[in-house]
């Protein structure tokens, strides 16, 4: 095989598979280097989750709204496809818990949901006098001696108590994950707690100290004013977008599926939906972990991802005039705690959080419905799930109105579970992929990080893991 015949397809053209592809292109454009790639993308568009609708004036997402703006790879591949002036921070805001039928707001300091600032616990009424108590306990519990990764719900309950956990921990974490903080894993999910607690013991001071060090790395005097996420004015398609027009249009294949991957010799050989076969010296797969352990179930090792759960859900946007709602309250949004009997998993304000995204006079509201363990809703019709929907938001907000248009999306199967042991698994399919199908790469959502900007990190990796193994092969050669 000689170096100019080098092939790599990417499977799969949500933002993993696009990063990779556009990484990839840079590096061998700028290396002139003998190497081709395709991209191959199942649907008739690429983006994957990243869907964005524009209609009467208002921008709205189907899927991500936005990206963690201190996660660094997102805003530079914005920066990277020309971008860069279309990003915009979210407006900041009161944020709420919806614990029963009260609205409260989130206390001041809280970081996830763990107090770093004493009073606004002690005041608010997310939790009983007793709840408090409990969860001032932290301050004298013993940090985890537990080895091995344990569960987020295991974690909190024992330095936080219960009620704080229900009441606001599990609302916040389940609207990142869908999950259910039971069988979410510490170690894979958010891992600083663990750090901050077996460094400072208490998990409250290991927080409050994890804060104070934030402003200091915040380099322009506005940077705290400014909101923590960060969007496109035109949407998060028009990333999408920019990255499809610098891709070598050649290079890219939608509306074909790719059903089956087996090494062949030196080499992999792609069983395609439309009957083809093409082969590729190294491949990088991108689309969910239960279509890749389908394309590759004559692997055993890759059976821990069959096993592996993913949660539906359903995001309902809708677009009503200002007058409307009838409460308007001061915020951008609010999260459900499981205690409460709503549908809606949480709402966000979009209209004050993304001002933008909205024409002025109007009120645009995207909720959420659909967690582990409580997903029919998702199969229902549209107009049943904005039926309930509605009448969750009436009970809140007050709004009798019908919208004047709404934008249904169900995400089935979409939100990957990291559960305990997410990843030692992982690591043990990484190592039999290091030892019998070398060239073979794992990236994307399922695996480390669903955020985008850790999905566009994972791309980027995995196309320079490809030129590693190709150096190294080219090294042995000679
Ligand atoms: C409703 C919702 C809201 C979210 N909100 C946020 C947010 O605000 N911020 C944030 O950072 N993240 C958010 N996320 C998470 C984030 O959107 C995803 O983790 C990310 O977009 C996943 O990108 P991906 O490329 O890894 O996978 P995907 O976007 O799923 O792309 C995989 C692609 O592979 C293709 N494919 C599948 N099988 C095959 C096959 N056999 N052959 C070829 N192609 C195949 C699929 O068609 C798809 O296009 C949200 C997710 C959802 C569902």
């Amino acid at each position: 095989m000689t170096e100019a015949n080098k092939k790599i397809v990417i499977i799969g053209g949500g933002i993993t598979g696009l990063s990779a592809a556009y990484y990839l292109q840079k590096v061998i454009k700028e290396k002139g280097l003998p190497y081709e790639f395709q991209l191959i993308e199942a649907t008739h568009r690429l983006g994957g989750k990243i869907q964005t609708v524009t209609r009467d004036g208002f921008t709205i997402e189907r899927g991500p709204d936005s990206f963690l703006a201190r996660k660094l790879p997102g805003s530079k591949l914005v920066k990277e496809v020309g971008l860069g002036d279309d990003l915009v921070h979210n407006s900041t805001g009161q944020s709420y818990v919806l614990v029963k039928e009260n609205l409260h707001p989130m206390p001041e300091g809280a970081v996830m949901g763990v107090p770093t600032k004493i009073s606004p616990f002690v005041t608010t009424g997310l939790f009983s006098p007793i709840g408090k108590l409990r969860a001032a306990a932290d301050f004298v519990i013993p940090k985890t001696k537990q080895e091995g990764d344990q569960s987020l719900g295991m974690f909190f309950r024992r330095r936080l108590g219960d009620e704080v956990v229900e009441n606001l921990i599990e609302p916040l974490l389940s609207g990142i994950y869908a999950g259910d903080i039971d069988r979410l894993s510490l170690k894979s999910t958010f891992p600083q707690f663990l750090h901050a607690e077996q460094r400072h013991r208490s998990l409250i001071v290991g927080m409050k100290k994890f804060k104070e060090l934030q402003p200091k790395q915040a380099e322009d005097a506005n940077a705290k004013k400014q909101g923590a996420f960060l969007t496109l004015k035109k949407g998060l398609q028009s990333l999408v977008d920019a990255i499809e027009e610098q891709l070598n249009p050649l290079a890219v294949v939608k509306g074909v599926k790719v059903e089956k991957v087996n090494r062949m010799g030196e080499r992999y050989d792609l069983t395609l939906s439309n009957g083809k076969e093409i082969t590729a010296d190294a491949v990088i797969i991108t689309s969910p972990h239960f279509a890749a352990q389908s394309m590759l179930s004559h692997y055993p090792i890759f059976e821990p991802l069959r096993e592996m759960p993913s949660t539906s859900v359903a995001t309902v946007a809708m677009a009503f005039p200002k007058e409307a709602v009838k409460e308007d309250i001061n915020g951008t949004g609010f999260v459900v705690s499981r205690n409460s009997d709503y549908t809606i998993t949480a709402c966000t304000w979009t209209h004050k959080k993304w001002p933008h995204s909205t024409p002025d006079g109007k009120v645009l509201l995207r909720c959420y419905v659909g967690r582990a363990g409580d997903e029919a809703i998702v199969d229902q019709s549209d107009e049943e799930i904005v039926q309930v929907v509605l009448e969750d938001l009436n009970r809140i907000m007050q709004i009798t109105e019908k919208p004047e248009f709404y934008v249904v999306t169900r995400w089935k199967k979409a939100m990957p579970q990291y559960t305990v042991g997410h990843q030692e698994r992982l690591e043990e399919i990484n190592q039999a992929i290091e030892e019998q199908l070398k060239g073979l790469y794992l990236a994307g959502s399922s695996y480390e990080g669903l955020g985008l900007p850790d999905c566009i990190e994972q791309g980027e990796n995995a196309a320079k893991q490809v030129l590693k193994y190709f150096q190294a092969e080219k090294a042995e050669q000679k």
